[in-house]
Order: structure tokens, then sequence, then C-alpha cells
């Protein structure tokens, strides 16, 4: 009798609280440097800002849609005004996993859009909560991993430059393409030791040809080699895995959570990142289930700002390896964030995911 009255009690307040309110911007990033990877190149990278509202406090996402993954700001536009309907129904956001199963059910892909709603909510919740999503998760924040600063693909002399510019960070992330990739990694090596990881993007679209460049790569402190042959190529990739020299990673053939049983036999390790898999929640079910099956992880971004990159370094303690260094390949960061210190992943005691908007 009593718990009854209690109940309907905590029903009369939950009634009584204000449902959430999202509303949503697109932006575009410019890069300092034209970005060339083998799938492209690019001078900038459209981008979606998200806020949502809860009772006086606001929590920050972002959605960034490089080309591959087919999101453009019309669709994701168009996602987020779904998404608007369906929260402004809900009055606790706590209820973050019944919140985003509603918002994955939206539409199929989508991905990005749905990370920009899944970084909001829990930004909001961890205000809410007045606790950094690094503590939600569990995370021991000196476990960071320092993260790798990114070189796109250039004429070698034009590498080397780059590769000094990124002198602060202790792991270089290069980008091949299958043309030019010995005189690319020997102009670098002619001026730095430090290790680097390798990603093809699936631009090695020969097996052989793949396994003579790991060969040649062996001996020259390569941490791994990410995404080296075409994504849906597994019968290659797993000829390869099994005479490699240097661990593989999966980026562009693992997306979400269920893609990763697909791989798990081609590749040593998965690149996680929020804007494929969805955001957080996904992304934290994924490195639960990477290890349970002995997969190597490396936490990713896009080109994006501090805000998805500050998400996605709450989870970072969790990775061996990140890849993070988004905002620093940017002109107008329009957040501020976490911060690399000699490279290192520093995360703050802000609740949420720690950050601040500029503008
Ligand atoms: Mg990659």
């Amino acid at each position: 009798m009593v718990f009854d009255y209690v109940l309907y009690n905590i029903e009369l307040l939950s009634l009584k609280r204000k449902t959430m309110r999202l509303t949503y911007k697109p932006e575009t990033l410019y890069f300092k440097r034209p970005f060339h990877i083998a799938h492209g190149t690019r001078t900038s990278t459209p981008i979606v800002l998200t806020q949502l509202e809860h009772e006086g406090i606001t929590g920050f996402g972002e959605a960034s849609l490089p080309p591959y993954l087919s999101e453009t700001h019309e669709t994701v536009l168009s996602f987020l005004k779904t998404a608007v309907e369906l929260l402004s129904r809900h009055r606790d956001p706590f209820n973050i996993e019944m919140i985003l199963n509603e918002i994955d059910k939206i539409a199929p892909n989508n991905t990005a859009a749905k990370a920009s709603v899944d970084i909001a909510l829990h930004d909001l919740c961890g205000k809410l909560l007045n606790k950094p999503c690094w503590k939600i998760f569990n995370c021991d924040s000196s476990l960071t991993p320092y993260t790798t600063y990114t070189l796109g693909i250039d004429e070698p002399d034009v590498m080397k430059e780059k590769a000094a510019e990124g002198e602060a960070y202790k792991i270089l992330k290069v980008k091949l393409s299958g043309e030019n990739d010995k005189s690319i990694i020997t102009a670098i090596r002619s001026i730095t030791n430090k290790p680097i990881a390798i990603d093809v993007n699936q631009g090695w679209k020969d097996k052989y040809q793949a396994l003579e460049m790991i060969v040649w790569l062996k001996d020259k402190n390569i941490l791994f080699v990410e995404q080296p042959m075409p994504k849906d190529n597994l019968e290659d990739t797993l000829w390869l895995f099994e005479r490699t020299a240097l661990p593989l990673f999966a980026d562009e053939s693992v997306q979400r959570y269920e893609d990763i049983d697909r791989v798990k036999d081609c590749f040593h390790g998965i690149n996680i990142k929020l804007m494929k898999c969805t955001g957080m929640n996904e992304a934290f079910k994924m490195i639960n289930k990477a290890r349970e099956l002995k997969l190597q992880l490396l936490i990713g971004c896009m080109s994006e700002t501090s805000c998805a990159v500050s998400a996605a370094a709450q989870l970072s303690p969790l990775a061996d390896y990140a890849d993070l260094d988004g905002p620093l390949l940017i002109k107008n960061n329009l957040f501020d964030g976490v911060q690399f210190v000699n490279g290192k992943i520093t995360l703050s005691d802000m609740p949420g995911i720690g950050v601040v908007q500029k503008f």
C-alpha cells in the first residue's frame, strides 16, 4: 500500500518534469591544409552541431560527415527533425538505452546524425550528475593513450614538413594509398624515427602488393597497418592476416557492434569511431566485445571539432591507441575541450564531455 503511494508520487513527479528540447545547426570546418587520403582530397568538411536542453541544462553534440559515409547536411537535418519530436516525448534523460534505441530505429544508417544525439545526451546526463563521462563509464583517467598526429598524403618533401609540424606528438599516423608509398615513408624516416601507424584507407587493391609493402615496412618502427584492403574484400584480408608481420586494424570494414563478428578473424584490432557506431553508448559496448575477443583497440575520429573528439576521449582510457587529432587539423575549432599534453590525452574533471562552445 505504502509502496503504491510512493510509486504514484514518483509518477506525478516525472509528469511534472519537463521534456527534452533538441536544436541543431549546420556548420563547415576548414582544413589547415588540403587533406588528401586514398578516398580523395578535401579542403572542408560539413558538420552539424546539436544541443539537447532539459530543465535549463544543455548538452552539446556533433555529427561529422565524411563523404564515404554518405551523410550530408540535408540528410542529417531531416533525421534530426524526427529526433526533435521523439525527444520531446521523453522526460527522463537517464533513460539512455531506451531513448537511443528509439533514435536508432528512426532510419537505417545515419550513424553520424545518431551520434550527434548520443553525444549531446551523454553530455547532458554528465552535467545533471555533475560528473565527467569518463567517471560514469568507470574509466581511469590516468590510462589515456597518446594521440597519433595524422599526415595526409602529399609529395615526399611536404610529408617531411608535415612530420616536423607534428613534432610535439609521439606517434605519427601516415596515410598511404598504394602510390609513392615507399618514397613517403623514406622521406619521413629521413627526419624522424618515432613510431608510425599506417592508414591505407582501403588503398592497396592487390593482396600481393599489400604483403610486399608490409614486408618492406616491417623493420621501420611501424605499430600497425589500418584498413590495408577494400572494406568488403575480407577473403584477401584474411589471406594477408595469415601472412602479415605487422598487426592489421579494421576501420572502414567495421562500423557498428554487429560488424565485429564479421571481421574478427581477419584483423588484430579495430578502429572504433563515434560517427560510425552511433555514439558513446554503442562504442562502449564495442570496446567490451572487442576485449572479450582479444582484439586490440584504436579509438579514432573523423574531421571533428573538440566537441565530438572530447566525447571519444572520455572512453580513450579503455583503448590501446587513439587517433583523436581531428581538431588539430582544422582552422575553425568551434569548441574548447580535451587537451593533449605532449600528445597525451588529458581529461578534465569538467562534467559531461568537458567542452565549452567558443562562439
Ligand atoms: Mg582509418
